[in-house]
């Protein structure tokens, strides 16, 4: 690693154990959306322990956290996950356990090492501002809820990313890779039908059923999708059907609707005539209609310089290797993985380069809240075996290989050297400033309704 900022990212290898020590801690601890109590706590610990003031409660959020170090110009973000996934077995295993034992919960998306891995890079970037006593401030921005809770929206909405000139992330993957796709904006509602129960069989002509609403609803929107712009997605799941007795005349049904569009327009116009179907469902059976906003989040934008920054810094640092122990244990665990091409390297061992052409990415993220509020990047870290497939127990029992530890240490090293180089030279910062603004022209309409707040 010949490179002149090494002498900032040593402290990353110096303070690697303690590092994992505190990741490990919180796979060990998995928590889900907003109730991050226990992992939130450890990071802001850490953060504090290494000279970082904590500001806690963001945005009204219990378990959300800013921790900050230096002052004034330039303002960088490294970008904190920390929560877990429902009905995961917690296990460090290479074979599927039997039954869950232990915790339910599990990092089935490595949010211990993406949390990690910033922690890691604002160590490094600490080093930079202290020894070179240059102005600048780092910061850790501790997001919770991402999974399906949106966290980062409600962060946005209350400013905590405006002020900041970019903000870094690395997410759990099995590949590397700087992100440069986009993700469309999301929505989740509810729409609950109230009718009349009456049996079903004697009289029906008095029941007035929210289950034929829900069916209704279903069927108008599966026609509307021919006549949806292509990249607008919906998808629906039947909470309630309102029980389970075909004999009665259902009163009550409730159906959940997630929503996708390219942009926050895009999604609003998909929702209005979504809400169309429901309102046509609830008049033609006689039932009443609630809609109740859940949560969502905004469309990804991505800055090319950012890109290039990170991805420079990525090939300049020598990638993490896997051990004799890592590979045997990899063998094991791709056993069940049926489908998986064998052809495939165990562990990604190269940087993906940047495409010339970015294929369009149907899924959706809270950082897109991020990205509307200050030029933001992620890289792909190669966490995981490859072929693991996100959100699996394989995911969750990885979450303790000494390699994806490695990974997210070297994660740490990337983002710092990033955000280091974008420190060193104004010019870069102006350019990815520029390049934001051309896409988002200034201004940040949130699919979030004004006042809208988590169930937390
Ligand atoms: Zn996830
Ligand atoms: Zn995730």
């Amino acid at each position: 690693m010949d490179i002149p900022e090494a002498k900032y990212l040593d402290v990353i290898d110096r303070m690697g154990p303690a590092i994992t020590d505190m990741a490990a801690g919180v796979w060990k601890t998995p928590e889900l959306a907003f109730r991050e109590e226990r992992s939130a706590a450890r990071i802001k610990k850490f953060l504090e322990e290494n000279g970082f003031t904590v500001e806690e409660n963001v945005a009204g959020l219990p378990t959300a956290f800013v921790a900050s170090f230096g002052s004034g110009k330039p303002d960088i973000g490294f970008i904190a996950e920390y929560d877990a996934l429902s009905d995961m077995s917690q296990q460090p295993l290479a074979t599927h356990p039997a039954k869950l034992a232990g915790e339910p919960h599990g990092h089935g998306c490595g949010h211990h090492l993406y949390c990690g891995g910033a922690v890691a890079a604002a160590l490094a970037v600490r080093e930079y501002l202290s020894s070179s006593g240059r102005s600048g401030t780092v910061r850790v921005l501790g997001c919770p809820g991402e999974e399906g809770g949106s966290g980062k929206a409600y962060m946005a909405a209350a400013g905590v990313f405006s002020h900041l000139d970019a903000a870094l992330g690395g997410h759990p993957e099995s590949m590397w890779a700087v992100r440069t796709r986009g993700s469309l904006a999301c929505c989740t509602v509810l729409y609950k039908f109230d009718g009349l129960a009456a049996h079903a069989g004697t009289r029906a002509y008095l029941g007035r059923s929210a289950l034929d609403a829900v069916e209704l609803m279903n069927v108008a929107v599966n026609f509307l999708r021919e006549h949806m712009p292509l990249d607008n997605r919906v998808h629906y799941a039947v909470t309630d059907t309102g029980g389970s007795a075909p004999n009665v005349v259902q009163a009550h049904a409730e159906v959940l609707y997630m929503m996708r569009g390219k942009d926050n327009a895009s999604l609003a116009e998909l929702c209005r005539r979504v809400e169309l179907c429901a309102k046509a469902a609830a008049l033609a059976t006689e039932t009443t209609l609630t809609g109740e906003f859940e949560s969502g989040s905004s469309n990804l934008i991505t800055v090319p310089t950012l890109q290039k920054t990170l991805d420079k810094a990525m090939r300049d640092l020598e990638l993490p290797k896997p051990t004799e122990a890592e590979i045997a244990y990899a063998k094991e665990l791709i056993k069940t993985m049926p489908g998986r091409d064998p052809a495939l390297p165990l562990y990604a061992d190269k940087v993906l380069p940047i495409p010339d052409t970015v294929a369009p990415h149907f899924g959706s993220t809270d950082t897109g809240d991020v990205s509307w509020n200050c030029p933001t990047v992620q890289m792909h870290v190669a966490s995981w075996i490859v072929g693991t497939p996100g959100h699996s127990w394989q995911a969750v029992a990885q979450g303790l290989n000494g390699f994806a530890f490695r990974a997210m240490l070297y994660a740490g090293k990337a983002q710092a050297l990033a955000a280091i180089r974008l420190m060193e030279h104004p010019e870069l910062l102006e350019a990815a400033r520029r390049e934001h603004r051309e896409k988002t022209g200034g201004k940040y309409d949130p699919v979030l309704p004004p006042g809208h707040k988590p169930k937390l």
